[in-house]
């Protein structure tokens, strides 16, 4: 791997003009992986500009001309899977086998969802109270969007806005986080290969101060964001009058009513806890057992917690890699401790993992008896543990789901329909998933919080990336006053 990456600016592959550099350590390995040119104001103002000047231009190709290309994108990555899934291992520590791999092989669904959508999305024609006129509408690109993304899924995220972007007409101005950036600076490739204009795409890694002067930067007229509900906060306050799509944290509970198939319960709620070592937004944050069912879910959630297996996330038998960062892991010391500090009782793991190349491995953790006041279960942990807390009855178990800011996706186990709608009810979540993980995810899946801190994605993603514009014509007949 390059020792200096290069970041991709108005379709040039440069080293910036920036006087700052991040060195990028793999979690996996502790090896320093590279160093990674932070973008200037001056950088940031060129893609800006490059990308302004081409979706001035690409505007104008039409949805089927737009298409084909999202088509030609989507071959592209087909021929590079490989290279970026070990990549976005070596980056960010999620096993290669078990999750990157199939991660990467569907990166290329984003530009195939979106060449679908863009040839049928229409316009309408209104009736008018006015005989001469002709009133229709018409759905535009925005313009030029900045897409500012985490570190978990460091390549398909950003593909969520830069797919439905392009077949939509705008511009998409990446900002991935310094420290995992390598894997879509790869992908990034595959613009090149399939033809994609100067400009139009850039990607541009960095922090915080970077993300900021996209979202205050006059020539930006839309902001993607993924990331924490706290970032969100600053974002909203900064961006002025911009377009957005927010997608922010999670607290997923799992509700495991009476009479759920509890081996399949724990079986969902374990994966939902370890996969991508927790480091999702929709992850099992938190299991809420009904009290008539408790001790049976705990001896199966122990038994369905032998799956995981910590360690070398190139092993084709590892199921679970090191954390990414070590915010994320003293976030989980810090919840572990305090749960630990209430009276709760940590039935497996319960810390950092010893024998590893980094301190950021960290084992599997099942907590029972977890107070409801507790980081654990009022937080999002982002780390591979299965808190466990009881209620007595349905409605205390709705009602203890319901006692977050974070309603992205919740789980509810039951065998019976109608308990499941009664729950759909009253459940204040983006999803509720019945009878599977919460981390069920469809790369087309209508997809954001409620308890008002998310604005997600609606059913028509595409529709998002456009403005609608109303035209109105007066077709000559002299009678307009006529009714
Ligand atoms: P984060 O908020 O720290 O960072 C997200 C992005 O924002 C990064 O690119 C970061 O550099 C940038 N950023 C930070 N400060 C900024 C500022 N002041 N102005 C502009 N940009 C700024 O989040 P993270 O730790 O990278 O990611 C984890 C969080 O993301 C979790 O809360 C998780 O739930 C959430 N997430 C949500 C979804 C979803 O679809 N809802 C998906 C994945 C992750």
């Amino acid at each position: 791997m390059a020792e200096l990456a290069k970041i991709y600016i108005a379709g040039e592959w440069t080293e910036g003009t920036g006087d700052t550099a991040h060195e990028l350590v793999s979690p996996v390995t502790g090896e320093h992986l590279a160093t990674v040119p932070i973008a200037s104001a001056g950088d940031i103002d060129r893609a800006v500009a490059a990308a302004r000047a081409a979706q001035d231009d690409f505007r104008h190709w039409s949805p089927f001309e737009r298409a084909d290309l999202c088509h030609r994108i989507a071959g592209a990555i087909d021929e590079i899977v490989e290279e970026v899934a070990r990549i976005q291992t070596l980056e960010q520590g999620k096993p290669y086998h078990a999750e990157s791999l199939e991660d990467i092989q569907e990166a290329n669904q984003y530009f195939i969802n979106a060449a679908e959508d863009i040839k049928r999305l229409g316009g309408e024609v209104i009736p008018t109270t006015d005989r001469s006129k002709r009133m229709f509408t018409f759905r535009r690109p925005v313009g030029v969007w900045a897409a500012i993304t985490p570190w978990n899924f460091p390549v398909t995220i950003p593909l969520e806005y830069i797919g439905p972007g392009l077949a939509a007409g705008n511009a998409v101005i990446a900002k991935p986080p310094e420290f995992t950036s390598l894997a879509l600076l790869k992908l990034a490739e595959a613009f090149d290969a399939a033809g994609v204009p100067k400009g139009l795409v850039s990607v541009i890694p960095g922090g915080g101060a970077v993300g900021d002067a996209l979202v205050t930067h006059a020539g930006i007229d839309a902001i993607g964001f993924t990331g924490s509900t706290e970032t969100g906060r600053k974002i909203i306050s900064r961006m002025g009058i911009k377009r957005s799509i927010m997608e922010m944290s999670g607290n997923g509970p799992t509700i495991v009513a009476d009479d759920a198939d509890i081996a399949a319960a724990a079986v969902a709620a374990v994966y939902g806890a370890y996969y991508n070592a927790g480091q999702v937004c929709c992850a099992t944050e938190r299991v809420i057992v009904l009290d008539a069912v408790h001790d049976e879910f705990v001896e199966a959630a122990l038994e369905a917690s032998d799956v995981v297996r910590l360690g070398d996330p190139f092993d084709e038998g590892t199921t679970m890699g090191p954390l990414n960062n070590e915010p994320t892991a003293q976030k989980m010391d810090r919840h572990l401790a305090d749960a630990t500090d209430r009276g709760a009782e940590v039935l497996r793991g319960g810390g950092r993992a010893a024998g590893f190349p980094t301190a950021l491995y960290y084992d599997f953790t099942v907590v029972d008896r977890v107070p409801e006041e507790s980081l654990l279960s009022q937080e999002e942990s982002f780390g591979p543990v299965l808190p466990i807390l009881t209620a007595s009855d349905d409605a205390e178990a709705a009602a203890m789901a319901n006692r977050t800011r974070l309603g992205l996706q919740a789980a509810v186990f039951t065998d019976s329909l109608q308990k499941a709608f009664w729950y759909a009810d009253r459940i204040r979540s983006g999803t509720v998933v019945v009878n599977d993980s919460t981390d069920f995810w469809e790369t087309f899946q209508p997809f954001g919080g409620a308890a008002g801190t998310d604005t997600g994605w609606g059913r028509g993603r595409i529709e998002e990336f456009t403005d609608l514009q109303t035209l109105v014509i007066d077709v000559g007949t002299g009678d307009s006053q006529a009714q």
